[in-house]
């Protein structure tokens, strides 16, 4: 069922609305508007970074329905799947996986070995953006880890906002967090984190294009070493969004 363009402005309205009211609140609240919004149509796809672990610690504690799952690329390294499997003992919840159509080694049958070296973007088309569109079809709305300062392109996220990509209501808990905050609540409330990140990975990928950060490098500079691509594809920022393919359930609305 598509929006009338009457049903979209409605639509683009709650959200600016809703991105006002809850900026500068904390995440909690956030992700429980989310909640009570669109459950169960709602979900936060990990990548065990240490700002997924903070919304997992979050949406566990205050045992929010928010569905949880992770891409597993099948490329992660075995201190992230050890690390998902802690996650999920600790806080007594599921995180599901969502896994690409073909295997390691079915895909360097198609497209030959290692087309990560080759071309990146197409690997993470294949590996991510492909099953997380599939993942995501049948929600309205999903929870992202990203924070503003980690990269230009993130700089202008809102709280909550469209993601005409997918054509759902994203909400970005942590875009105001600085790394110290989400540092801070790791430790404070003793959350289980990646051991790579003590041995110079302050950011974590798949084990062929992630690499250590130095002192002083940007966090995310270990990702794609020596390429342009920064991101994956799942956030990227399109210049126009548009929210004609939004179809929510507005009978259970609900006011930040
Ligand atoms: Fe492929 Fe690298 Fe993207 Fe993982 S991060 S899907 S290995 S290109």
């Amino acid at each position: 069922m598509e929006t009338s363009p009457v049903e979209s402005a409605v639509v683009d309205e709650e959200i600016d609305e809703a991105a006002r009211a809850l900026e500068g609140r904390p995440a909690e609240d956030v992700l429980a508007w989310g909640a009570r919004r669109f459950a169960p149509r709602i979900t936060f796809a990990t990548g065990f970074g240490p700002e997924g672990c903070v919304l997992v610690d979050l949406v566990a504690r205050h045992g929010l329905a928010i569905d949880l799952f992770t891409l597993d690329t099948g490329l992660l390294f075995p201190e992230t799947y050890a690390l998902w499997r802690r996650l999920e003992e600790r806080y007594g919840v599921v995180i599901r996986a969502v896994r690409p159509e073909h295997s390691v080694a079915d895909q360097a049958a198609a497209h030959g070995d290692r087309l990560w070296e080759r071309d990146p973007d197409r690997c993470c088309e294949l590996r991510k953006v492909v099953p997380l569109r599939q993942a995501l079809s049948g929600f309205a709305a999903w929870v992202t880890a990203i924070r503003r300062e980690q990269t230009a392109a993130r700089a202008s996220a809102r709280v909550v906002e469209p993601d005409g990509r997918f054509g759902l209501v994203k909400l970005n808990p942590l875009a105001a967090w600085t790394s110290a905050a989400v540092w801070d609540h790791l430790r404070a409330h003793d959350v289980p984190v990646n051991p790579l990140h003590a041995r110079g990975y302050p950011s974590v990928g798949c084990w062929p294009c992630t690499t250590p950060a130095a002192d002083g490098e940007d966090p995310r500079a270990g990702r794609w070493r020596g390429r342009e691509k920064t991101e994956c594809g799942l956030h990227a920022r399109p210049a126009a969004v548009s929210l004609a393919t939004l179809t929510l359930d507005r009978t259970s609305q609900r006011s930040p």
